[in-house]
């Protein structure tokens, strides 16, 4: 089984999110995936993060309302049944635990959110037990994308490990004592939770970025304003 691992903090879901798990699935031929909301974000003021109970029911109401990944998106609650902040080394030492032991497990992240990692708690142990798909939003210009793919390449080799080269016949960076990481360009769906927040609180309509299910609940409970 091929496993697509997809953490955040979800405050609120939207279109890019499920955009980003469709490609993704897709192009990885991924079985099943997790989507798994973070409790307490260790990198986030916590202001403004909505309950996580608000925040996982509007990740169901997507899921449920998206058919190209309703039925191989699993919403998981293992952050939020832990105490303390939502460390991705514990999670991902969870479903190693708990899958069959041949799963190839896809730890899958924004670009941004990428080259924050050398500040995760345990990232390089991270290297040693997940592989990357890294979605990355290319520049349109080619050698503004030829600039980003030196970059992160730098960044990867400097920050991990030298030992990772590109390898084009798989596509990605791999390492031999390492998982490999993929670079995957999705379209741009120009969104961020951030943009969201800022627009509900400006009272304009957001009903262009997330489920109509989910700009409902966001409505009726008024979250964000
Ligand atoms: P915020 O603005 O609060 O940081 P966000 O939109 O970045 O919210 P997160 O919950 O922080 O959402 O992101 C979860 C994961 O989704 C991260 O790995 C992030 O890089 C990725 N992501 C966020 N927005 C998009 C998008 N539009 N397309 C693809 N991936 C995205
Ligand atoms: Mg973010």
């Amino acid at each position: 089984m091929r496993i697509g691992l997809f953490g955040g903090t979800f405050n609120p879901v939207h279109n890019g999110h499920l955009k980003a798990v469709y490609e993704v699935q897709k192009r990885f031929a991924l079985d099943k995936s997790y989507i798994i909301p973070s409790a307490i974000p260790p990198h986030k003021k916590q202001d403004g993060v909505v309950d996580a109970k608000d925040r996982i029911e509007m990740i169901r109401l997507a899921v449920l309302n998206s058919p190209d990944i309703m039925e191989s998106v699993v919403i998981s609650d293992v952050e939020l049944k832990r105490s303390g902040p939502s460390y991705t080394i514990d999670t991902v030492l969870h479903f190693k635990s708990i899958l069959p032991e041949d799963s190839r497990i896809y730890f899958i992240l924004g670009l941004d959110a990428f080259l924050e990692i050398d500040t995760w708690k345990s990232y390089m142990d991270l290297f040693l037990l997940t592989s990357f798909i890294v979605i990355t939003r290319f520049p349109a210009k080619q050698n503004d994308i030829s600039i980003m793919r030196k970059s992160l390449e730098n960044y990867l080799q400097n920050r991990i490990s030298l030992n990772y080269k590109y390898s084009d016949s798989e596509s990605c960076y791999v390492n031999n004592e390492r998982k490999p990481v993929f670079f995957f360009d999705v379209n741009p769906l120009n969104i961020s939770s951030t943009r969201i927040r800022r627009l509900i609180s400006q009272g304009r309509s957001i009903r262009l970025f997330v489920p109509e299910k989910v700009d409902d609940l966001i409505k009726t409970k008024g979250l964000y304003l």
